[in-house]
């Protein structure tokens, strides 16, 4: 499933193609895409419009047109969306020809991402007010913050690293790999972080997303480039999908166990076990 670190890829590499340019055709392929809106409504509304930017917040890919009109992309599990692509490509869902003759094609083999209209900034603001909590490559995802977040919660870390409503973007994979620099087991709870450990946590979890974002993403499902190359992050995976190999850091064997109901990877050396859940085991 594409990350913060992939759509800011697939972001960085269109934002210069399209920004300044006008929306001459939206071609919607697949209603289910936008529904409840009508593939009509969302065309009357973005057809003929300028698009100022191209950017992201969260997992989510901000198309900005013209008198605050706003198109919500969000790539799910299986989202690319490709420059160029031939006419042929299988699974495209949605076309945006430019008015200089690009054309952008939103291909989804499994048909769960989803394209939402916002109208005006009020609009927007209040989308994502309900949906997304902090931003963290931006200036407010401080340690305080993320210290503040983690009060009272019962919840295991990685759990809360996941809940987008907290913070904006971290998938599994970037989970895994931020709790793992931070030197911190994905059970433990939240609560019981202290200071010195949200810090390091704060941290790995912008040097993660950092290294996604400067190999490209990772591509080890569908994820592609617009012009549909694969990132290269996978190989330099420090702990997902690498059980059974050794731990870079104390040359321990890395685990595979389940948190937050996803495949958690681990150094259970490095990254020491709650108490509470090791009778588990
Ligand atoms: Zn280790």
């Amino acid at each position: 499933m594409p990350e913060l670190p992939e759509v800011e890829t697939i972001r960085r590499r269109l934002a210069p193609l399209v920004a300044g340019r006008t929306l001459h055709a939206l071609e919607v392929l697949d209603a289910k895409w936008c529904a409840p809106l009508a593939p009509d409504g969302l065309r009357d509304a973005l057809e003929g419009r300028r698009i100022e930017r191209l950017w992201r917040r969260g997992k989510y890919l901000v198309w900005e047109a013209d008198d605050e009109v706003y198109l919500l992309m969000h790539l799910r599990m299986t989202g690319n969306v490709l420059l160029d692509a031939p006419a042929s490509a299988p699974y495209v869902r949605v076309r945006l020809a430019l008015d200089d003759g690009h054309v952008l094609s939103f291909s989804d083999p499994r048909r769960f991402g989803t394209g939402e209209l916002a109208l005006g900034r009020p609009a927007l603001d209040a989308f994502f007010a309900t949906r997304l909590g902090v931003e963290p490559l931006g200036d407010d995802f401080t340690a305080e913050h993320l210290f503040d977040l983690t009060r009272n919660r019962r919840t295991p870390i990685k759990a809360l690293l996941l809940d987008q409503r907290r913070v904006a973007g971290v998938g599994n994979i970037y989970a895994n790999e931020a709790l793992f620099r931070a030197g911190i087991h994905p059970l433990r709870t939240a609560g019981t972080l202290n200071r010195r450990e949200v810090a390091a946590l704060r941290d790995a979890v912008v040097a993660s997303l950092q290294a996604g974002i400067a190999a490209g993403g990772a591509s080890i499902d569908d994820f592609r480039h617009p012009d549909g190359m694969e990132g290269a992050f996978q190989d330099e995976f420090l702990v997902h999908g690498r059980a059974g190999e050794a731990c870079a850091v104390c040359g321990g064997l890395l685990v595979k166990f389940v948190a937050a109901g996803r495949g958690t990877y681990a150094c259970e050396h490095c990254q020491r076990r709650p108490r509470a859940s090791r009778r588990r085991r």
